[in-house]
């Protein structure tokens, strides 16, 4: 029998090569312009670093008073296979500068925030999976094995693993593995690019998108590890309470849900932001299951749309949130 890991990929409303409304690789960079015209004013596209195989840009976009202390940060992306957060990032920088104008909350948002968009964390896996090379490249493009050729199957470091937070506790060592975490603590290129960014912002909150292949984790928000009554970890979690809230699973009832248990202790950017640098952060897992148990991580243009948007209005809600607990102090 096939693993879950091939056969639920497989599965009937899983789109391969990506529908026509997925932004490709190739497209990214005209479609970050176009985004800038909506308000050149408030936004800038930026580049934070390069990949590290291939010197791809990691691109960004700065939305908002650059004057504002503080900053929200957004990415969409770190596993190659999980496109839908690079569209839902993209569709929330669209959000946030068509309603700047307009006199309701977001407006206030880009006044006292900064808002760092990068869709992609990992432009070599976006590129493998969004041309239509392979679809499950989750890894960067990083030649683990020194044979000077892309395995696509093999080769790289889940970047989610690379963050210097209790890497030494993850056993991911074997470089075939693709949760391999790299020869050292934020040895990617990648990671270094966001661990800069870090230094010099001020963020005030970080969420990051997934869309995980295995179903299991599906329609959750992961919060970071070590749950504790701290205050930070607290308001961490009544943030993605109110996130989980207001998103409708795309195929079952009731709505996403904040995962309860103990969430890992490796080297993921959820636990470097909150420990390392006092950011409530949490990770959500778009991408539903169907009624059969398979995971949806690639659905046709329909869905996608409906996903995008219900996560677009979650982040707006949380933003909400924040802005209101920044004017309560
Ligand atoms: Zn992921």
């Amino acid at each position: 029998m096939l693993p879950c890991l091939i056969s639920c990929m497989q599965a009937k409303g899983n789109v391969y090569p990506l529908d026509s409304k997925y932004v490709k690789a190739e497209e990214l960079n005209a479609k970050l312009d176009k985004i800038v015209q909506i308000k050149p004013e408030l936004a800038e596209k930026r580049i934070i670093g390069f990949s590290s195989a291939e010197n791809l840009p990691v691109y960004a976009l700065q939305l908002g008073n650059k004057n504002a202390e503080k900053a929200i940060l957004v990415i969409g992306q770190h596993h190659g296979e999980e496109v839908i957060g690079v569209n839902v990032s993209l569709a929330l920088a669209e959000k946030l500068l068509n309603n700047y104008s307009q006199e309701d909350k977001q407006s206030h948002l880009l006044e006292n925030y900064q808002v760092w968009i990068i869709p992609t964390l990992n432009p070599e896996g976006f590129r493998i999976v969004s041309s239509g090379i392979f679809r499950t490249k989750r890894k960067n493009n990083r030649d683990t094995n020194n044979n000077h050729k892309l395995d696509l199957r093999t080769d790289g470091v889940d970047l989610n693993r690379n963050y210097p937070i209790f890497w030494d506790m993850d056993s991911e060592t074997e470089i075939n593995s693709p949760y391999y975490k790299g020869s050292e603590p934020a040895s990617e290129s990648e990671i270094q690019a966001i661990i800069a960014l870090a230094q010099q912002e001020n963020f005030a909150l970080a969420i990051f998108l997934h869309s995980s292949i295995s179903g299991a984790y599906s329609e959750k928000i992961y919060l970071p590890a070590r749950s504790n009554d701290s205050e930070l970890f607290q308001k961490t979690q009544t943030l993605a309470t109110i996130y989980a809230k207001e998103v409708k699973k795309d195929y079952l009832k009731g709505t996403y849900e904040v995962y309860a248990g103990n969430t890992s202790e490796v080297g993921n950017a959820r636990n470097f932001f909150f420990y390392r640098m006092g950011t409530p952060a949490f990770l959500v897992e778009i991408g539903g299951q169907n009624k059969r148990g398979q995971s949806i991580i690639h659905p046709a243009n329909a869905m996608l749309e409906k996903i995008v948007e219900k996560n677009v209005q979650a982040m707006l809600k949380v933003f909400e949130e924040l802005e209101k607990r920044k004017k309560e102090k």
